[in-house]
């Protein structure tokens, strides 16, 4: 099992209220993105789920029980930290096998662990090597194949693919979503990257100032955003921020349209010039200067060859269109 449940979880460190008071429920096998600006309070939430930080008041239950005063190495749960925290003078047999050894296995049924797990992340043929002669990736999976070994209850990732550059991240992201899906053991994944958050959660927590805005699935909070916060956090790029007489006549303080859902039309939209066009090849992103609608982001398909000067219509899909009251709360 591996029910993780917060209630009223709050944390300050002195003055400072990092977690005003967190309520979340993980069910066992879930896989759960922790995302947020930085400096929102992700990591800290890990850490207090982990035991490496006490709670200031509020409880947190693994599998109906309190665990909130109880040391990490109680808590069953297996951390993977960003910097690896490997030994670099032990094999990487040695460092899968440590958390094993510490809990007295016999030296074979050490093996063995390691072995499978070794498997599982294709590092059978590195185990004799050190952290040192490793690529990141692979030194990231040893990481995983200690906690592994331990077959905790959940696994609690804090940003573990921020060293690795862009492809390797891509790539390690679709390993660990596969480890999940063998595996089927909770996990809470901390990161600031939304795209990783979309493409791993089951169900994504978005934090802002150490609160909680919304809790849902990706698709859930892509169609759904509740606030004007989480609009504008999830979808890349971002959703465009429409106030003034164009919200007024929708009867909204403000209205969101995301850029896959504004048309280039011959006439009859909103009339603006091309500011910049970022070419991707699949798509291109326009900067659109207009003036009923102030400056947006448009995609549209690359083949559409349109560029920088260009007069330009603009057309929002009327049922794309995203409402928020004066207080930012997302309008039916
Ligand atoms: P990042 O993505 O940059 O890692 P984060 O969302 O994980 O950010 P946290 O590391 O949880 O954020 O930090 C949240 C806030 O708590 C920050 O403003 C940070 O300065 C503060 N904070 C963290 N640890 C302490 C501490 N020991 N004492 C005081 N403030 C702290």
């Amino acid at each position: 099992m591996g029910k993780i449940a917060l209630k009223n979880v709050r944390k300050a460190f002195g003055e400072f209220v990092i977690v005003p008071g967190a309520n979340l429920e993980i069910d066992d096998g879930e896989f759960i993105v922790f995302v947020g600006p930085s400096g929102c309070g992700k990591s800290t939430l890990l850490r207090l789920i982990a035991g490496l930080e006490d709670v200031t008041s509020g409880q947190i239950l693994i599998d109906g029980r309190d665990v909130s005063d109880a040391a990490p190495s109680e808590r069953k749960l297996a951390m993977v930290f960003q910097s690896y925290a490997l030994y670099p003078h032990m094999s990487v047999r040695k460092n899968i096998a440590f958390p094993l050894k510490m809990a007295g296995l016999s030296p074979d049924e050490q093996e063995s662990k390691v072995q499978a797990a070794a498997k599982i992340l294709n590092l059978t043929s590195y185990l004799d090597r050190r952290p040192g002669q490793l690529s990141g990736g692979q030194r990231q999976r040893v990481a995983i194949g200690r906690a592994i070994v331990r077959e905790p209850t959940a696994f609690l990732f804090d940003e573990p693919l921020s060293n690795l550059d862009a492809a390797l991240r891509v790539t390690m992201r679709q390993e660990i979503i596969e480890l999940h899906q063998n595996l089927k053991t909770t996990m809470i994944y901390v990161t600031h990257d939304q795209i990783e958050a979309m493409t791993m959660a089951d169900r994504i927590v978005v934090l802002n100032a150490g609160q909680i805005e919304q809790v849902g699935s990706p698709i859930d909070l892509y169609s759904r955003p509740a606030n004007l916060f989480v609009a504008g956090f999830i979808g890349s790029p971002r959703m465009n921020f429409i106030t003034g007489h164009e919200a007024a006549s929708r009867g909204a303080a403000t209205i969101g349209i995301r850029p896959e859902h504004l048309d280039v039309v011959s006439e009859g939209g909103w009339d603006g010039v091309v500011a910049l066009a970022e070419h991707l090849g699949s798509d291109t992103f326009l900067r659109v200067k207009t003036e009923a609608a102030g400056t947006l982001t448009v995609r549209v398909p690359g083949e559409r060859g349109l560029t920088h000067g260009d007069r330009v219509s603009i057309s929002p899909r009327q049922h794309n269109i995203y409402r928020f009251s004066e207080d930012g709360k997302a309008m039916q």
